[in-house]
């Protein structure tokens, strides 16, 4: 679960196919990285490319800005539960300095900047006045994103405490060896946490807006 910068290169077939064309579904899909624009949730979390939109960031329903329906710089990738949260929202222009609700651009500032992410329980807050309004706004803190977070995490945490161990095998001594079971405690704790998580990743049932409504408070 990592946002980036959404890197914008030219291409004007988006504008001549326009935005309900799978081949610019395709290219969106891979500027942003198989991830939702907004929360960063992996496709593969939602059920892939088909569950994922093709979400206009200034919203093609607000008059003034139906000229950009089809305009590279206004499209991306988002999952469907941001979309559908974001809808036709569009409070303000956003603030350059992030003072204002409203959405930063993805294509100019890299969401990181805007959130603080908790490892240890998953949740996320906004550091901004912007983002304290995505995170309330989105709903960044449903439980599927929460279990998604604890997820992205606690595997980051096994692989450095594999590589620590391989790198240490070599310099113990026999099977049994205190150090050694030290490591393999922890590494066979941390992978019974990760399989419980994905346990209770798989428990969440796929959202309808109404549901993820009636679960804020
Ligand atoms: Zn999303």
């Amino acid at each position: 679960m990592k946002w980036s910068l959404i890197q914008k290169t030219p291409n004007p077939t988006v504008e001549a196919y326009g935005y309900h064309d799978p081949r610019v579904k395709e290219f969106l899909r891979q500027e942003g990285g198989l991830r939702c624009v907004y929360c960063a949730v992996n496709e593969n979390a939602l059920g892939g490319i088909q569950a994922f939109h093709v979400e206009h960031y200034r919203p093609k329903s607000k008059p003034e800005f139906r000229a950009l329906e089809n305009a590279l710089s206004n499209l991306f990738y988002a999952c469907p539960i941001c979309n559908r949260f974001k809808s036709n929202d569009w409070p303000a222009e956003p603030h350059r300095l992030f003072k204002n609700s409203s959405y930063p651009d993805p294509s100019s500032v890299d969401y990181t900047i805007l959130f603080n992410v908790n490892s240890k329980n998953g949740s996320v807050v906004g550091t901004k006045v912007a983002s304290k309004y995505i995170v309330e706004r989105l709903y960044f803190n449903r439980p599927q994103l929460i279990l998604e977070r604890r997820q992205y995490f606690l595997d980051q945490e096994l692989t450095e405490l594999n590589n620590e161990y391989s790198t240490l095998i070599p310099l113990l001594g026999k099977k049994g060896d205190a150090r050694s079971i030290k490591y393999l405690t922890k590494l066979s704790e941390m992978s019974n946490k990760l399989n419980q998580l994905l346990i209770d990743l798989k428990k969440i049932p796929s959202y309808e807006l109404g549901d993820v409504t009636k679960k804020k408070k």
